[in-house]
């Protein structure tokens, strides 16, 4: 099998297993009890928690959610304290963010969506239009989970900060984090979302980053966990592991997979109409492009059969593809028919590359000759 879905989801790494094993085996005691062994599952957690935000350049606090929809959604529905104010959200959002803006919008908000450009950024003249003194919350994701587009977030918080000084900056940083510097008071975000199976992690665990000195109305209610941000009790394994994830996910390997991807971007562009999403600076995890007038879906079930797995887009937008961010992005409906993502993970071989490469190009030749 040739796994290149990792924006979908990413394979485990053997030492997340291994660390997790640990918190369900043996030390599965509930971190709020007050017995020893319990006490060092509080610890765990405490070091874990430092060490991720570290990684996000500290600073700030973190708190745990089961994942970074639930990371989001708080923001969306704790960030905006009443309808006085308004809301502004790129179109480029993941479900999860674009969703929570509707749904807000649905109820009566003054939510405002930023255009994109063509190659999938913000489109920043767009957004000084949206912004006004009144704004209150700003969600742009720092890295798109469809194309790979990049958006400078440092250049967002300065233009809203001069316009809004109070308003919350929020980005989601999922398909960032771990691939990409994520200094949060750097980036001049207040808010930063990650989750931990991105980056050979756990599902089902995720963080948000809050700067110091916010502090956001807890989404859920109940023991006081998260020092009463978000109740529940923690995902003590799912903790360690996002962690240990982060820890085994190894710089030198953004290099290797921007090796891979070039590679593979130079065999897509050789055949013809192949266009490749993406914007001047791209994640080199993600490799979006479009076969106008071919149905990717096919392509994908044709490469399946080889065991080779690509995506469509958005994993959660798979299902429908009328695709919102490429619409966004002035793709005709044929592009988007015909567009999909490879996404590369750490586990990816430079020889299973070879062979994906040459199916890939072998099976859009013979679709584009059945034309
Ligand atoms: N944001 C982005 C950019 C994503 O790619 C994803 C996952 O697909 C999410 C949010 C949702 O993350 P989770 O699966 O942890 O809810």
């Amino acid at each position: 099998m040739i796994y290149l879905d990792n924006a979908a989801t990413t394979r485990p790494f053997d030492s997340v297993i291994a660390c997790m094993d640990r918190f369900y085996t043996r030390e599965y005691f509930n971190p709020s009890a007050l017995y020893a062994p319990a006490m060092a599952v509080a610890s765990a957690v405490k070091d874990a928690r430092a060490f991720l935000c570290n990684a996000l350049g500290g600073g700030g606090k973190l708190y745990f959610t089961s994942c970074a929809t639930e990371a989001n959604t708080w923001v969306y529905h704790s960030g905006v304290k009443n309808k006085k104010g308004n809301i502004v959200v790129s179109m480029g959002e993941h479900a999860s963010g674009y969703e929570n803006a509707q749904n807000l919008l649905s109820k009566g908000y003054d939510v405002r969506f930023v255009r994109l450009l063509q190659d999938g950024r913000m489109d920043a003249n767009d957004f000084l239009h949206k912004i006004d003194a009144q704004t209150t919350l700003v969600s742009v994701l720092h890295c798109s989970n469809e194309t790979g587009a990049v958006n400078d977030l440092a250049w967002i918080a300065n233009a809203l900060r001069s316009v809004a000084p109070s308003a919350l900056f929020h980005s989601d940083g999922v398909q960032a984090f771990g691939k990409m510097p994520t200094d949060c008071r750097a980036l001049g975000v207040d808010l930063y979302s990650i989750s931990a199976h991105k980056i050979g992690g756990p599902k089902g665990i995720g963080a948000l980053w809050v700067r110091d000195g916010i502090r956001l109305q807890p989404l859920l209610w109940g023991g006081g966990q998260e020092n009463g941000a978000r109740s529940g009790t923690e995902n003590v394994a799912g903790i360690a592991g996002f962690a240990q994830a982060y820890a085994s996910f190894r710089p030198t390997d953004t290099e290797k997979i921007s090796a891979l991807r070039q590679n593979m971007k130079t065999v897509l562009l050789s055949l013809p109409h192949v266009v490749v999403n993406e914007a001047p600076e791209n994640s080199p995890f993600i490799l979006s492009f479009s076969v106008p007038k071919i149905k990717a879906e096919i392509l994908q079930r044709l490469l399946g059969e080889k065991g080779i797995y690509i995506g469509l887009g958005s994993a959660c937008a798979a299902r429908h593809r009328k695709n919102r961010v490429l619409s966004a992005m002035g793709r005709t409906m044929a592009d988007i028919e015909g567009s999909a993502r490879i996404s590369f993970g750490t586990q990816n071989l430079q020889d299973d590359m070879e062979f994906a490469q040459t199916e890939i190009a072998r099976i859009i030749r013979q679709m584009q000759d059945m034309q």
